[in-house]
């Protein structure tokens, strides 16, 4: 259409131009038109076609100036949606033209503006008036400034003003013209400000790389970093502090052709601190423009005590945290894979305890244990050396599995334990013999699983024990016989009281100092008809475990208590005798009436019957403090046999109602066996007299051994060197003949 116009245009210009220069030929060269009678008609049609142009001109005029008024009301309503104010000074005419724009950028109405030119400035936040000075100086340079303030409107809202003025010089360099155009920039500024915050503030690191250098970090990234503030590594490349692989890899990663938009990834790494310690973080990383261009940006966290804590937890789960060796779980999990291993080789599983571990334990204390038990744990380590896995199941109990290893080559680790222990242990100036006993049992001929390799070995162990500790035994098929001979026992248990197969026999027990008769241990002797004498440490145990131990007991106390009183009938009036009671006794409830019953019934005073108890009562010490309490209020005596063997510790005994320890017989051999030349006896002495105990000492054979005990103020001894276990008439005699038992 606009092309057409101008068209139709330009062709009567053209023929206006053509009449009119023909009208101008006409008065040069009059003849000649005159001759053909044409001036006339082309004045008229020079006239027609001008009066035509003219009204074209102003009809055209008309629409440019439509055109121009409707543009001005487009851009109008343009800057009224759009928050912004143009404010225009024809320096030269003095002429200002600010847009209405103004009133809802500033909240004046638009003439104060022009009453009052120095308004806009004087709204300015007051802090922010220094960007007034250096505006002013660049334009009087004749630059082009954008300046952002705040400004307070009069209803008090603050608003940010984002200011660009363009000052105009002319050609002799008069300023003639300065416009400037005001936008507010408040909800810019306004999520700009808190996401600056929210940066700066967090507490995890945020940082963008951008061509593997540091463009931004926050506050907690420098901390991280250990750097005093952010210049100092701005600019710095990531590598500096992160290993090259990892920066790699995220650049890889975060700019993937195949990732998904705004896909951001996870990564665990350490970084480098500016001190050179290394922690653990984790961070999330995505591609971000930053400053237009595509740059890195992380976030991320400290998770140097989380991984810690992890790293203790897997070390508390798999490992033993008092020795730093596997524990039992690690050492299932080892064993297991040993013995799924798809090859046919022999392994072995060493099961090892202690000899004596728990009275050092309980004398020395904790920390003295513990020590123990580490060094243990190193000689261990040094012994099996990479033969195989050395773990702690708890206690003074050991498990060693050695992989892919015959009998013999068992044995030879077996022998490198022994000699390891040789050498005492050297705690605080103080020497320490920790022996192993050891029990081994072989895959696959002493089972297939782990659980029956395991029990062997610990069958094994209790051989080593009953043979004299300090020993290695292999599990033999021959305790295989065991159950068999266990259920033939039990079935001549069951019948052993009602055919009078068992008698109590007395050990007399004598004050070292005096050497008078002080007390009588009553010991079960039972002599089977088919089998013979057949030892209480055989069938104690098993009847413990049957529970036949419960009316046995009772038995003993009444057949021990019937003669306590003809003794004392008999005129020996002035010890007790000491019965000894299993722990199993103690789960009858009726025990203690028994007792009391049964004191009454024969007519024998209270503080004639001593309780033997071992420590192993005291394994729930909240019911054998009820217990020993309600014996102890009955008037009975109550004593603590095979001391140190069992679980107990001097000071818990402390608080129960104790008379009397008895220090176990292993303890009296090291007086004249041992290299520690009776250490542990004499720690037991002090510790037993200072709690205010009186101390007996069991399994004496020989007077080196009466010597040592009676300089260490122990005051009761018992054992062979006086009496073995007498029968009741035996005992007798021996009372009548009691005479000065010290050593000449
Ligand atoms: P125990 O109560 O510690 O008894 C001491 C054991 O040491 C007794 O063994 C005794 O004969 C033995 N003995 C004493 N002096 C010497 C010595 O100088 N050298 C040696 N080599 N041994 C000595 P026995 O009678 O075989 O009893 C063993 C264990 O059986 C007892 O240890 C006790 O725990 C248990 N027992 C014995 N009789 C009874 C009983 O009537 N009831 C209960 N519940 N257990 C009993
Ligand atoms: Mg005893
Ligand atoms: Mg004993």
């Amino acid at each position: 259409m606009v092309i057409k116009g101008n068209l139709y245009r330009v062709l009567l210009i053209l023929i206006f131009c053509l009449l009119f220069s023909l009208e101008a030929a006409d008065l040069l060269l009059p003849n000649f038109f005159h001759s053909i009678k044409m001036t006339s008609y082309l004045t008229i049609a020079i006239y027609i076609v001008a009066i035509f142009t003219l009204f074209l001109l102003t009809k055209e005029f008309d629409y440019k100036a439509d055109e121009l008024h409707k543009s001005q009301q487009k851009m109008k309503n343009i800057f009224d949606t759009l928050d912004v104010a143009i404010w225009s000074h024809d320096l030269k005419t003095d002429t200002l033209l600010i847009t209405p724009g103004i009133e809802k950028l500033y909240g004046f109405k638009l003439e104060a503006f022009y009453e009052n030119t120095d308004l806009w400035k004087e709204v300015i936040y007051p802090e922010d008036l220094y960007v007034l000075e250096e505006r002013a100086k660049k334009i009087a340079m004749g630059e082009n400034v954008t300046s952002q303030y705040r400004i307070v409107r009069p209803d008090g809202e603050v608003r940010w003003i984002q200011d660009s003025g363009i000052p105009t010089f002319d050609s002799k360099g008069e300023f003639v013209d300065f416009s400037s155009v005001l936008f507010d920039i408040t909800d810019r500024k306004e999520s700009e400000g808190l996401y600056q915050s929210l940066v700066e503030m967090s507490p995890d690191i945020i940082a963008v790389v951008y061509d593997g250098k540091i463009e931004y970090i926050n506050e907690a990234g420098c901390k991280l970093i250990g750097a005093e503030n952010q210049e100092q590594l701005i600019g710095q490349s990531a590598k500096n502090f992160v290993a090259p692989q990892i920066t790699d890899l995220i650049k890889n990663k975060v700019f993937s052709p195949n990732k998904a938009e705004n896909e951001r990834y996870n990564f665990e790494f350490q970084v480098r601190r500016i001190n050179g310690e290394s922690i653990d973080v984790e961070m999330a990383a995505r591609s971000i423009l930053y400053v237009g261009r595509f740059a890195i940006q992380v976030v991320g966290r400290d998770i140097t005590q989380r991984k810690k804590s992890e790293q203790t937890i897997k070390f508390m789960a798999y490992f033993d945290s008092l020795t730093g060796l596997p524990n039992r779980n690690q050492f299932r999990n080892h064993l297991n894979e040993v013995l799924h291993q798809q090859k046919n080789n022999m392994h072995a599983v060493i099961f090892l305890d202690l000899d004596r571990f728990k009275i050092i334990n309980d004398t020395k204390g904790h920390s003295v244990g513990d020590i123990i038990l580490q060094r243990v744990a190193d000689r261990l380590e040094t012994a099996v050396q990479n033969d195989g896995l050395v773990s702690r199941q708890g206690g003074d109990e050991f498990i060693i599995v050695l992989e892919d290893v015959d009998k013999e080559n068992a044995s030879l680790v077996a022998k490198r334990i022994l000699n390891e222990f040789s050498n005492p242990i050297e705690v605080n100036n103080e020497e320490f013999y920790v022996t192993p006993s050891i029990g081994i049992s072989i895959y696959p001929t002493d089972g297939s699983d782990e659980e029956t390799l395991i029990k062997n070995a610990d069958t094994a162990m209790y051989q080593a024990k009953e043979r004299g500790k300090n020993n290695y035994q292999f599990y033999s098929n021959n305790l295989y016989g065991i159950s068999t001979w266990k259920m033939k026992l039990e079935n001549w248990l069951r019948r052993a009281m009602e055919q009078n197969q068992m008698t109590l026999h007395y050990q007399p027990q004598i004050d070292l100092n005096s050497g008078k008769i002080v007390g009588v241990e009553a010991l079960i002797r039972w002599y089977h008809p088919e089998y013979g004498y057949i030892a209480p440490s055989e069938f104690i145990p098993l009847a413990e475990e049957t529970g036949l131990i419960v009316p046995l007991g009772k038995w003993i106390l009444r057949e021990a208590c019937e003669q306590r009183k003809a003794w004392k009938d008999a005129g020996f009036s002035d010890f007790p005798i000491a019965v000894n009671v299993s722990v199993r006794q103690f789960q009858d409830e009726q025990i203690i009436p028994f007792i009391s019953d049964l004191l009454e019934e024969v007519g024998l005073e209270t503080n004639y019957l001593e309780l033997e108890i071992t420590e192993s009562l005291m394994q729930n010490l909240e019911n054998s403090t009820i217990i020993l309490n309600q014996l102890k209020s009955l008037g009975v005596l109550l004593s603590v046999d095979d001391f140190g063997t069992g679980y107990s510790s001097l000071s818990y005994l402390k608080h129960l109602p104790i008379d009397k320890i008895k220090i176990d017989k292993s303890f009296v051999d090291d007086i004249i066996y041992h290299s520690n030349q009776g250490m542990m006896v004499k720690t037991i002495i002090d510790m037993g007299v200072n709690l205010k105990f009186t101390v007996i000492a069991e399994g004496i054979e020989t007077e080196e051994q009466v010597k040592f005990l009676t300089e260490n103020a122990c005051q009761i001894g018992q054992g062979h060197y006086y009496s073995k276990p007498l029968s009741a008439d035996k005992l007798e005699k021996f009372l009548n003949e009691d005479k000065d038992h010290t050593p000449s």
